[in-house]
């Protein structure tokens, strides 16, 4: 039995007028704010396992009426929480073609692939990586950590360590700053080293770069008490203050000591792309041996897409690739193509990120990504000005690019999350919080290309409103 309609006029008819609410929702977005679920909806979210089918008009209406309402409101311009990607309306149409083309994007000989292959030579472009650099798209720089980090193992151990395991292996150490994310202990926890092996390093201020005289220090010691240093992690725009290391100073360091210089850029390597001084913080970059970064977050491309850069290309393919007979490279046909995706990381299918990426890429060009990343970074800066004039709030870090952290003057830890909470309930602006020195702060991480700075004024004034009552 074919899951296709039946009756196609109607299919098409339903489908136009979610393509339509759609982009009514995107037109409207600055009165989308994240709202809280009513416990109806929550219902409605999870209902009994379906037996039997709906009409293509109930989906439809189950997909505007109860769906589109739930979001996180990252789209709305007023959403400074976490690191949230915006969403592009271009990446709706792409999103539609690779649902409709459904591609696995694996391997073989299609479309996708030379797609995927010319995103990534982009992305070398931007991050100036060599041409025999590799890379992937992955679900989020999460995962391009992981492949990254076992790069870098393969590097250390040769790749027999695929086949070989830990087990005998000398201990490792990972040297990273403090505060770095927690997808790099997550990373060394899969890959059976245990997250205690994680160095510690401290960093010249909460907006500093991470201490290189301490990290010369720890490594020496480690290695005269029997350690090997798996990796150095550099943060460009770190999560708590958008902080970056002096990757320059951490390159020639890892270039003397023999050690796998990996950069976490989730966000912050884009500002390779802004205008100075912004443009200078990830300086450096280009000599790391790998990079991970997102497309959703600051890129604005719709989740999930981010990716990992590999200067040894033949390092990483030697790292993953693994081609049983059902996979075989084929002479010619759809099994064809000299590049394939699955060599370069876990996954086997894989949905068409590039997709939406080259689509964004296509529909803005390069320099609306510059100027919003830019422009984020002036807002930012923006905020913490307001808050310096302010007679109710204190910064808490100085802001180096797009993220601003303060709290109220005076006040317990306790009060600065309920204020933020009430902000988010009142649907007025999103903000999140985060913890420095026991201090519990408001945080702002501005990657939003629809704020403008009337949006900073008006937030920080709801801020000074909520207080005021
Ligand atoms: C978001 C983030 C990550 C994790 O990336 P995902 O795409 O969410 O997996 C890692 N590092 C930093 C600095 C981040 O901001």
């Amino acid at each position: 039995m074919s899951l296709d309609p039946t009756d196609w006029n109607d299919y098409r008819k339903q489908a136009h007028k979610v393509l339509d609410d759609c982009i009514d929702h995107l037109e409207n977005v600055q009165n989308n704010p994240w709202q809280p679920i009513d416990s109806q909806t929550k219902n409605d979210l999870a209902p009994k396992l379906p037996k039997s089918g709906a009409s293509d008009h109930d989906i439809a209406e189950l997909l505007t009426k109860t769906v589109l309402p739930t979001a996180t409101g990252n789209i709305h311009p007023k959403f400074f929480g976490w690191v949230h990607g915006t969403g592009l309306t271009s990446g709706l149409m792409a999103e539609i073609v690779a649902a409709t083309m459904n591609s696995n994007c694996g391997g073989r000989d299609h479309g996708a692939t030379y797609m995927e292959r010319c995103v990534i030579d982009w992305a070398r472009e931007i991050f100036d990586f060599p041409e025999d650099a590799s890379g992937l798209l992955t679900v989020g720089t999460s995962q391009a950590s992981i492949i990254a980090l076992a790069c870098a193992r393969s590097k250390l151990f040769g790749t027999d360590i695929r086949h070989k395991g830990v087990s005998d292996l000398p201990k490792v150490k990972a040297y990273c700053r403090t505060g770095t994310h927690s997808c790099i202990s997550k990373a060394l926890e899969l890959m059976g080293h245990g997250s205690d092996c994680i160095v510690d390093i401290p960093t010249l201020g909460p907006s500093g770069s991470m201490d290189i005289g301490i990290l010369k220090d720890a490594v020496q010691k480690d290695r005269s008490d029997g350690f090997l240093p798996l990796a150095v992690v550099g943060t460009a725009g770190s999560v708590n203050t958008g902080a970056f290391d002096d990757l320059d100073a951490l390159a020639d360091f890892c270039t003397e000591e023999d050690i796998w210089l990996h950069v976490d850029g989730a966000f912050g390597a884009w500002t390779k792309i802004a205008e100075a001084p912004w443009s200078e913080l990830a300086k450096g970059i280009e000599r790391s041996d790998s990079v991970a970064f997102d497309f959703h977050k600051w890129m604005s491309v719709q989740y999930d897409c981010g990716a990992v850069l590999v200067r040894d290309g033949d390092l990483h393919y030697n790292t993953f690739a693994n081609r049983p007979a059902y996979l075989a490279k084929q002479a010619k046909g759809l099994g064809g193509g000299d590049l394939w995706f699955c060599d370069f990381g876990t996954d086997l299918s894989r949905g068409f990120r590039a997709l939406k990426v080259w689509t964004a890429f296509q529909a803005h060009g390069l320099d609306a990504f510059s100027s919003a990343i830019t422009e984020n970074c002036k807002q930012a800066a923006y905020m913490a000005e307001l808050v310096e004039h302010s007679d109710h709030l204190e910064l808490a870090a100085p802001v180096v690019s797009n993220v601003c952290v303060f709290r109220v003057l005076n006040s317990e830890n306790a009060f600065n999350s309920e204020l933020v909470h009430k902000l988010q309930e009142d649907g007025a602006c999103v903000f999140s919080t985060t913890t420095i020195d026991g201090k519990t702060l408001i945080r702002a991480a501005i990657v939003n290309h629809r704020t403008q700075m009337q949006d900073i004024e008006s937030v920080i004034n709801a801020v000074i409103e909520a207080l005021e009552k």
